[in-house]
């Protein structure tokens, strides 16, 4: 059985800008070029420090939007099925008033990036507050939340295929709370 082909993350970028990242990608150079230019991880690692990461940008830019009802990173998503993330708008009729549900997913390999990707995804979802599909006004808004907001976009895709090729996660976690083995005395030689 053929292994099924990784999903495109570049498809519909010019041909001549993905044939040069499957190049550094085969090349092995893409890795290298990647970490130098975003070379720290954010420390976002839970729920509720997305949560605060994400109302934190809305206030910014977004005010004026409905409350989110929930922010979670999600194993279960598969990065750019279509969407980068997922936003949805769950309306429920709640006695007479029909309430809408505002949620923003985050697939969980962005837990593991610099934050400047985590920056593009939350931008991403966020306009999607605003405006349901990619347009014109979409991107618009993204930009006026993140100027760098295609560069990133790019970035990322190109992180995602370094990855789809069986490249090794660039920004693994760091080990923050496990107790430390205990040091084993060098001995210095005495005089
Ligand atoms: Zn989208």
């Amino acid at each position: 059985m053929r292994p099924k082909p990784p999903p495109n993350y570049l498809a519909g970028y010019p041909a001549n800008l993905t044939a040069q990242v499957q190049q550094l990608i085969e090349q092995n150079r893409l890795a290298d070029i990647l970490t130098k230019k975003y070379p720290l991880a954010h420390a976002v690692r839970t729920d509720k420090a997305l949560y605060d990461y994400v109302q934190a940008l809305k206030g910014e830019y977004l005010r004026n939007t409905g409350q989110l009802s929930k922010v979670a990173f999600d194993s279960k998503l598969h990065v750019i099925q279509n969407a980068l993330g997922t936003h949805t708008n769950i309306s429920r009729v709640q006695g007479t008033k029909l309430k809408s549900k505002r949620e923003i997913r985050v697939a969980t390999v962005f837990r593991e990036m610099p934050p400047e990707f985590l920056r593009m995804i939350v931008v991403h979802e966020l306009a999607h507050l605003r405006e349901r599909e990619h347009d014109k006004a979409f991107y618009q808004l993204c930009q006026h939340m993140e100027p760098e907001y295609h560069q990133l976009e790019f970035d990322l895709r190109v992180y995602l295929s370094h990855l789809a090729a069986n490249g090794r996660p660039l920004w693994p976690p760091v080990a923050v709370d496990t107790p430390k083995a205990p040091k084993t005395k060098t001995a210095e030689p005495t005089s």
